[in-house]
């Protein structure tokens, strides 16, 4: 995939060289007292330059806050005046952009939830057309790179060359430790992909839950990503939006001191191939899984079949047969003969159990 994008560097705008750009607020603005409490706060860090709220809330059921709208940003402007602060609101919608230039907010960013849509994208992007307003990229919900580049490609196709990325993981299928997947091989192909591109990591929406942002900021810093940006809430408790993922600012400014910004030779090209292996099966054994249980399923309908014609359960020819087979494919598929014996054998068990007790549901009541 080539791409044909115009980007400034970070340097030129926004960050101190060799110094990741930390941006930190809260989730939403609330009202204008958390908002000025917050940002007095965060600006007391010095790592931080640019305050970041929410102002209105891509919410994924109705009923749910849905920020605070427009008056909001008149507590950002507020916040600036006294901190000296950057600030930084999220966009979805041509009349957002409108209202942020209005409140000369500094930077734009837009969400995961609206980069997986050309559409919206496209209307953001006419709509910035003449302001070069630096814009952050999300990365979408889904795991795909292409779309990313995509929002970052019309974005910069309008004449914005102010252009950072956010990582801020995906959406997984599957239990994972994390609110959304970090599957750190796609920022680093994409840092392969477009050199120039500065791509700050958001660990607060990879772990949404606030004890696990520092390990998640400092692999971000060692996977060379040019900052973060955290959620910072003057009493997360109390947030009405991701309320467990947000930090206090004493809490942030603990972990800023902590990080360690390391010494690279610019090769992470280890690091990234690790990261692309253990996806990798990350992903394969939720395959494996959902093939197995796909399988029992298969398992259960025999069974009631089974039942239902009064046939046995255990069927020794089958049984012989199916080992004959599947050794001989994994032997084809190098796989180790006495591995495969009793893989196949935990399963079979497994399977018989099922049909075991298919066969006996509903006796006991009928005795
Ligand atoms: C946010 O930054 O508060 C937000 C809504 O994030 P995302 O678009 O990554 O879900
Ligand atoms: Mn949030």
């Amino acid at each position: 995939m080539s791409t044909d994008l115009d980007i400034l560097l970070a340097e030129e705008w926004v960050k101190t060289p060799g110094i990741p750009l930390v941006i930190a607020g809260p989730c939403s603005a609330e009202n204008e007292e958390q908002v000025l409490k917050t940002a007095r706060e965060i600006a007391k860090i010095n790592q931080v330059s640019v305050f970041r709220a929410g102002i209105w809330k891509p919410r994924t059921r109705p009923g749910e806050f849905e920020g605070i709208g427009s008056k909001g940003l008149k507590w950002l402007e507020k916040a600036k005046a006294e901190t000296g602060l950057k600030t930084a609101v999220e966009v979805a919608r041509p009349e957002h952009i409108e209202q942020a230039l209005k409140h000369n907010v500094d930077i734009l960013w837009i969400g995961a939830r609206t980069v997986v849509n050309p559409f919206s994208v496209q209307e953001i992007a006419d709509a910035l057309r003449g302001t070069n307003i630096p814009v952050l990229v999300k990365n979408p919900v889904n795991p795909d790179l292409k779309l990313w580049i995509g929002a970052i490609e019309r974005i910069n196709a309008v004449g914005i060359n102010k252009i950072m990325a956010i990582h801020r993981g995906f959406h997984y299928f599957g239990s994972s430790e994390f609110r959304n997947a970090p599957m750190w091989e796609i920022p680093i192909e994409l840092k392969r992909l477009v050199p120039d591109l500065p791509i700050i990591v958001d660990p607060s929406h990879i772990c949404g839950k606030r004890d696990m942002i520092e390990s998640v900021s400092q692999k971000a810093l060692d996977l060379e990503m040019d900052g973060l940006m955290i959620e910072t809430h003057h009493n997360p408790e109390i947030a009405l939006t991701d309320a467990a993922q947000q930090l206090s600012p004493g809490s942030l400014g603990k972990i800023l001191n902590t990080l360690k910004i390391r010494e690279t030779d610019g090769d992470i090209s280890f690091e990234s191939k690790l990261e692309t292996l253990r996806s990798e099966i990350d992903k394969l054994d939720v395959e494996l899984l959902q093939i197995l249980a796909k399988r029992m399923e298969i398992i259960d309908d025999i069974g009631h079949y089974k039942k239902d014609n009064d046939i046995t359960i255990l069927q020794m020819k089958r049984w012989a047969g199916i080992i004959e087979d599947r050794l001989a494919i994994g032997s084809q598929l190098k796989l180790e003969e006495e591995f495969l014996k009793r893989m196949l054998n935990i399963i079979h068990k497994e399977s018989i159990q099922r049909q075991t007790d298919i066969f006996n549901e509903g006796q006991s009541s009928e005795e």
